[in-house]
Parts: structure tokens; C-alpha cells; sequence
């Protein structure tokens, strides 16, 4: 069977960086949304536990309910049926009309759109949410925002910054006013808070760097992290491929010479999709992908019973033309997570 393992060092070693950089593990939420990005939500959410981390972040309810007893907060960005209360959980407002479905006493982190222009409210109704949310007795713990250009060099992390900046004075002094406790305020996903010099927010919300990557422009500083996620498969059998003789759906490749070939239990139904078939892509130990990836499995120029498909993807995602987080997170559910 394929299977899917864990490098818990490397993860240690991420969050020790990413801590460093935040200033202590306090102020560390790991994003574990979409099945901590494919690595899988109840490892990676104990093994965060163990290290010290006290904060996560989550898609839905549901994920927030499978790792309740682990976290002291969680912050569920988007749930629009919060069917039951944990004073753990703390709701993302998206919009002025979520208020009404929300239930009184509960906790509320406000998103703020700054710019890009997806969720959150604008900065002029804040005011507006603030006052409906104490009618209702609903406790504002946080005002947070995201960034659409972290990664990428340019201004627009500084304008957004900016405009944070302003929700940050202005809710200061309503709370004042209003003679209401502070929240939290926090802004940076994992390229904004590599970028940011001297981080001084009350937390960062921290995913792609956990699993050991940065999408980030190599202009900027960048941490060496480690990749925590490998892919192995099993071989089902292996042939002789004759001189000539093509393989797999459409025969898209064809032997050069005499060769043998395996095939291995992993294909696009586990998440490995099809490649671009113009370009190679060798496993770690330089066995070549053959022809088309299947559903369930695929072919290589290997006689190993078990063979690493990639503990890095960097490289796949290139040659896939898109990003770290989609390949692993793409991962099907029912592989195996074993923690090594
Ligand atoms: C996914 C997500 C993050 C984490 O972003 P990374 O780039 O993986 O660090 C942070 N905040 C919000 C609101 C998100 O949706």
C-alpha cells in the first residue's frame, strides 16, 4: 500500500524556526485547515502539541471538534453553522449579514479585508460589527487580516500593512471608548512573517512554512526549513519492455532499448495527478515516471519493492506549473499518515 510519512524532526525543527521568528510559541497558530495541507489533522495537530504550540487554525467546525482537547484556541475561519459552543473555538466574521446567525456569548475574530478584496469586512463597518456583536454578548477576541502579495516583492504588503495599521488605532480607541477588553490583532501568514524584521503582532497564523516550504520571492531573507511529508509506494509487478514497445494509456512512451519496468501503487486517485507529459520528473533516487500516471498506479524505471515518490516538492510543482501547497494537499485522506 502507499503510504505517507511524517518526519517529525524536520516539523520540530519548522516550528522552532518559526517560533524564533514570532518571538515565542504563544504566538504561533499552525494553520491546519484542509487536513493540515495534506499531512494529515490529528498527527500534525499532536505532534504541534507536543512541541508547545497552544493556537490552530481550521477551515470548519468539524476539524475544530476532531482537535478540541489539543489546542487552547482555534480559530475556525469558515463555518456559517456553528451548531455547538466551545469557549476553545473563535469564529472568523466574514461579513456584517454573519452576525445574525451567530450565537450570543461566543467568540468572534474579525476579519478585516485590507485589500484583497476575498473575506472580511471593510474597514468602514467595523464600528458598525463592533456594536452589533456587544449587543449580542459576543466576545470580540480578535480583528485579523490577510495578505493577497506576501510573497511576492512589490508594495502592496506595505499598503495593506498600512491600512491594518488604521483598523488597529481606530478599534484601540473604540474599545476605549466603549470600555470593552482589547483583541488580538495578527496579519501575517507564513511569507508575511519571514518578511516582517521585527514581529511585534500578538500572533501569526503559520501553515505552508510548518510543512517546510515558502512560496516567497528568493529576493527576500528566507528561513531553511525541511520538508516534513514523503511519499512512498509499493511495487505491484515488474516486466521487460522491449525496444519499441510503449506503456500505459495513449503508449506515450516508448523504449529506447531493452529495459525493465515496475509498476507502483500510487496514481492520480491518491492525489499524485498526471504530469505534464513533456516534461520528466525523476523520484529522489532518479527513477523516471513512464508515460501517463493511472489512477492507481504508475510505472518507473525501477526494480525497488518500495520506492520514494518525493520528499520534496518543490520540484514537482514546477514541473506541475503550480504551487507547494496544492500538491500536498491534494494528498487523498485515506493514505496512511505514519509519523517517523
Ligand atoms: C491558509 C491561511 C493562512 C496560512 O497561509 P500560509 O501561506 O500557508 O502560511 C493564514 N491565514 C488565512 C486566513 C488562511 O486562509
Amino acid at each position: 500500500m502507499a503510504k505517507i510519512l511524517i518526519n517529525k524532526d524536520n516539523l520540530f525543527h519548522n516550528l522552532k524556526i518559526i517560533s524564533n521568528h514570532a518571538g515565542s510559541k504563544e504566538k504561533v497558530a499552525i494553520v491546519l485547515k484542509d487536513n493540515a495541507y495534506g499531512h494529515g489533522l490529528k498527527e500534525i495537530a499532536s505532534l504541534a502539541k507536543e512541541f508547545g504550540i497552544t493556537k490552530a487554525v481550521v477551515r470548519t467546525l468539524d476539524e475544530a471538534l476532531e482537535i478540541e482537547n489539543l489546542f487552547d484556541e482555534i480559530l475556525i475561519l469558515a463555518e456559517n453553522n456553528m451548531h455547538t459552543y466551545s469557549h476553545t473555538f473563535h469564529i472568523a466574521l466574514n461579513s456584517l449579514e454573519q452576525i445574525d446567525t451567530l450565537a450570543n456569548n461566543c467568540n468572534v475574530h474579525i476579519k478585516v479585508d485590507t485589500g484583497m478584496h476575498r473575506n472580511g469586512l471593510a474597514p468602514n463597518e467595523l464600528e458598525e460589527a463592533i456594536v452589533r456583536l456587544l449587543k449580542k454578548d459576543i466576545k470580540i477576541t480578535g480583528i485579523f487580516t490577510h495578505h493577497r502579495s506576501a510573497d511576492e516583492v512589490g508594495t502592496t504588503f506595505y499598503w495593506q500593512n498600512s491600512v491594518f495599521n488604521e483598523v488597529k488605532k481606530s478599534v484601540k480607541s473604540l474599545c476605549e471608548q466603549l470600555k470593552v477588553s482589547l483583541p488580538i490583532f495578527h496579519s501575517c501568514n507564513s511569507s508575511a512573517l519571514f518578511r516582517t524584521k521585527n514581529f511585534n503582532e500578538d500572533m501569526t497564523r503559520v501553515g505552508i512554512a510548518t510543512y517546510g516550504y515558502l512560496e516567497s520571492d528568493e529576493v527576500f531573507d528566507n528561513p531553511n526549513l525541511k520538508p516534513v511529508l514523503s511519499l512512498w509506494a509499493n511495487k505491484i509487478s515488474s516486466r521487460k519492455l522491449l525496444k519499441g514497445q510503449s506503456l500505459g494509456y495513449g503508449g506515450t512512451f516508448t523504449a529506447k532499448e531493452d529495459m525493465i519496468v515496475s509498476t507502483y501503487d500510487v496514481g492520480y486517485g491518491d492525489g499524485f495527478l498526471r504530469l505534464n507529459e513533456n516534461q520528466k520528473y525523476l523520484t529522489p533516487k532518479g527513477y523516471e515516471v513512464l508515460g501517463r500516471v493511472s489512477m492507481d498506479n504508475l510505472s518507473l524505471n525501477s526494480l525497488d519493492d518500495e520506492v520514494c515518490i518525493f520528499d520534496d516538492v518543490r520540484n514537482l510543482s514546477k514541473i506541475q506549473n503550480t504551487i507547494t501547497y496544492e500538491i500536498t494537499t491534494t494528498l487523498s485522506k485515506s493514505i496512511k499518515r505514519t509519523i517517523v
